[in-house]
């Protein structure tokens, strides 16, 4: 397998891997997490939101492939969209057509709910896509940031950064619920081009230098130096929301570097989740940084395979998103 598949493997089978293994632990208040419950990788709204992005993402590339411009924002809307379809509407006629087509999200509506949260549900029930210039609400929930990681494959077509702010605020407000996801989409490009997790993080910070009025770049700043002391994660929030989340992964990321890269991801994925607050989206957005990072050959067999939910499905769209990103890049 080429080293960019593995990677793109990794990037989207290693954010649903954080999100089961975090899902059990997210209101526990001192996780001990160091498996799957019961042996099984049961995944949730981040991955599921995910796979709708990796979608639109997907669709993007294949129009850059034939010298399209396509309009990320709107695709990622009308993504989420049957998202929220198959969630609230599970008897809609839009989605028993996808039923029939898309295995994947067929798989999805089976699942239902889990635990959608509540900014993405109202957005969407309400119908009218936020944007940078118009806000639609105050809400800094981490629900922008968490689907947001296949957003960093546009890289090379179109500006990462941008594209994941964009992608986020379509129903998030708050910068602290948008711009986190612009870091994310730059950070997993990154590690997708062989990147270490800190320079990634203080070259990204250092480009939105003065650009940023957030908090997220302090956040990450801080991510960084508290990893490298190995301070406590609690230091960092709890990660409900975008900013807090996006810095716990990249701290549990960071951390990675303690062990050799045979058990980086493992090391770096259970730090992620092991802490007192949103584990299943911490260890999403980690597990999507790690997978990037080291590729899919690095994630421990007993977490996928037979042992994740759709594990098989989930590959399949990795495959396809990256002959669609391969593509892409040719065309440039
Ligand atoms: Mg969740």
């Amino acid at each position: 397998m080429s080293v960019i598949r593995d990677r793109i493997r990794g990037m989207i089978i290693g954010a649903a891997v954080g999100d089961a293994l975090g899902a059990p632990a997210e209101f526990d208040k001192d996780p001990h997490v160091t498996g799957y419950v019961g042996g099984f990788g049961r995944w949730t709204d981040d991955t599921q939101m995910m796979v709708f992005t990796a979608r639109a993402v997907d669709k993007c590339l294949r129009a850059f492939a034939s010298r399209q411009h396509p309009d990320f924002a709107r695709e990622a809307w009308q993504q989420y969209e049957h998202w929220y379809d198959t969630m609230a509407r599970p008897n809609s006629k839009v989605v028993q057509v996808n039923c029939e087509t898309v295995p994947l999200i067929a798989a999805i509506r089976m699942q239902g709910e889990r635990g959608p949260g509540n900014t993405c549900m109202t957005s969407l029930k309400d119908g009218v896509p936020g944007n940078l210039a118009r806000p639609l609400n105050d809400s800094k929930g981490a629900g922008g940031v968490m689907r947001a990681a296949p957003v960093a494959l546009l890289r090379g077509n179109a500006d990462e950064f941008l594209a994941g702010c964009e992608s986020a605020a379509l129903t998030h407000g708050h910068q602290d619920g948008w711009m986190p996801a612009g870091y994310l989409a730059r950070i997993v490009a990154d590690m997708i081009d062989g990147w270490t997790i800190s320079d990634s993080v203080r070259e990204s910070t250092l480009y939105m230098e003065g650009k940023d009025k957030s908090r997220v770049g302090f956040a990450l700043d801080d991510a960084i130096e508290v990893a490298k002391r190995q301070g406590r994660v609690d230091d960092l929030g709890e990660g409900w929301v975008g900013d807090e989340a996006l810095a716990i992964a990249v701290y549990a990321a960071a951390r990675s570097v303690e062990v050799g890269t045979d058990s980086a991801f493992a090391h770096g994925v259970l730090i992620a989740v092991n802490h007192p607050g949103d584990s299943d989206t911490t260890g999403c957005i980690a597990g999507a940084i790690l997978g990037a990072k080291y590729g899919e050959s690095s994630i421990p067999e007993i977490w996928t395979f037979e042992h994740l939910e759709y594990y098989k499905l989930l590959a399949e769209l990795a495959d396809r998103l990256y002959v669609s990103y391969e593509s892409a890049q040719m065309a440039r």
